[in-house]
């Protein structure tokens, strides 16, 4: 098949969270001729990565077959896209086919570029590193933190966009409460790094700090991992005081992230803004400057906090938008901004922060503000109910 063309109704590029959703909606709605690009052989359920690294749950649960999350009657291409030609409705794989296409749903995620901090690639190689952002490294942070028992470990959250970026902090307290359980915690310094003014916003910190101090973790806010010595296990972190060298016995790091490289170089990047994400109406959630294409998730220039909550709603617009589009209508549906962050505070509670673009509250259930205090319902939510709705509701496109 190697440089052959092919053409669809509908494109979708990334068969993640997102492309996988909006495609089931658009056959649910009766769209026909939709082909998922998608190299992976695995679908990865992230959000219980945070819980794998924190010790709530085995990686198993976390991956399912890729063809087994396939809508039915969406043509899965297993492959990679290598470019894409937005003025001549086409995108190239990385195999050398050329798929031309009506619409383009473009959400490939985010790239983590663990290159941007000198000395985390070597890092991560040690037996003293790891990460939640990847499963593999998910799995070596479980039993690290497991298994100290003294010293100091680091956790780190980088500055710019990522995926769900406070996560970073859900292992920490899950850690927290293991070490307290197993009366560790006072023979342990555990530092937090964000680059945010205050722990994560507003309506939240309060919550968020109430644990901090309890479990006495140092916050170090408007501050980034700078470098690290892999070799003499030491972080250089940057901070309004300047430079401060730190020896750990773990790290546990959120990696710089960007769009992916691909996007980058493409013309349905934001001009002149660094990142590369896929610009986009942050209410329709299409291409001001090429009409049939759409983007959504990780990869989308949006105005929203990046989360797999976000594209519930998200998918709903762009499924409604574009088969409007097809039918030669304007685009009708709107996305309102929704994010959610579910903090993992302990191993049997969840802070679960419900905001919008503008940093303000917004309950899933209109009029309960104080759901975002600690419970353990959220927990039971986050944990074991959740992963059901999003492998049988979500990515079926019924939610
Ligand atoms: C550790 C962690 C914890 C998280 N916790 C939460 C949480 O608690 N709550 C929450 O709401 N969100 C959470 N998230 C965020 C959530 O997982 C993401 O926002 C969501 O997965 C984004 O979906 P997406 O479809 O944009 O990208 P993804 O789900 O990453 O899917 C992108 C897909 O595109 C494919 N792809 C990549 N490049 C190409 C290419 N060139 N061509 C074709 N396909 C390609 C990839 O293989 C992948 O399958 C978490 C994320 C992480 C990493």
């Amino acid at each position: 098949m190697n440089g052959a063309s092919a053409h669809h109704r509908v494109v979708v590029i990334g068969g993640g969270n997102g492309g996988i959703s909006v495609a089931a909606r658009l056959r649910n709605a009766g769209v026909d001729d939709i082909a998922i690009v998608e190299p992976r052989e695995e679908h990865l359920y992230k959000p219980l990565f945070s819980h794998v690294a924190g010790g709530t749950a085995p990686g198993s649960i976390t991956v399912r077959p890729q063809r087994d999350v396939m809508p039915k009657g969406v043509e899965w291409i297993q492959d990679a896209v290598a470019s894409v030609q937005p003025d001549s409705d086409a995108v190239v794989l990385e195999g050398g086919d050329r798929l031309t296409y009506d619409q383009l749903i473009v959400c490939p995620g985010i790239q983590l570029d663990w290159d941007r901090v000198p000395g985390l690639v070597e890092a991560m190689q040690t037996p003293a590193a790891a990460s939640h952002y990847e499963l593999e490294l998910a799995k070596k942070a479980s039993s690290l933190l497991r298994d100290l028992k003294e010293g100091t470990v680091v956790f780190t959250q980088p500055d710019g966009p990522a995926s769900c970026a406070g996560a970073a902090q859900k292992p920490m307290y899950q850690a927290c409460d293991y070490w307290r359980a197993t009366g560790v915690l006072d023979a342990l310094r555990v530092i937090m790094v964000v680059p945010t003014p205050t722990v994560f916003l507003e309506p939240f910190d309060r919550e968020l700090e109430r644990k901090i101090a309890e479990y006495g973790i140092e916050l170090r806010t408007r501050s980034v991992l700078l470098r690290v010595d892999a070799a003499g296990q030491e972080v250089v972190l940057g901070g309004p005081n300047g430079p401060e060298h730190v020896h750990y016995d773990v790290l546990n790091v959120e990696p710089p992230q960007s769009a992916p490289d691909w996007l980058k170089a493409s013309s349905l990047a934001v001009p002149g803004v660094s990142g590369g994400f896929v610009e986009v109406d942050p209410r329709t959630l299409r291409h001001p400057r090429f009409a049939n294409v759409w983007a959504l998730g990780d990869a989308a220039a949006t105005t929203n906090s990046k989360c797999g909550g976000a594209l519930r709603k998200q998918t709903w617009v762009v499924s409604k938008n574009v088969k409007r589009a097809l039918r030669g209508k304007e685009p009708s549906a709107r996305y309102d901004g929704y994010a959610v962050c579910p903090f993992t505070v302990s191993r049997s509670t969840v802070v679960w922060a419900e905001f919008d673009d503008q940093g303000r509250q917004k309950p899933t259930i209109p009029f309960y503000k104080r759901m975002y205090r600690e419970s353990r319902l959220s927990w039971v939510f986050d944990r074991h109910v959740l992963p059901w709705v999003y492998w049988h509701l979500i990515l079926t496109g019924r939610v």
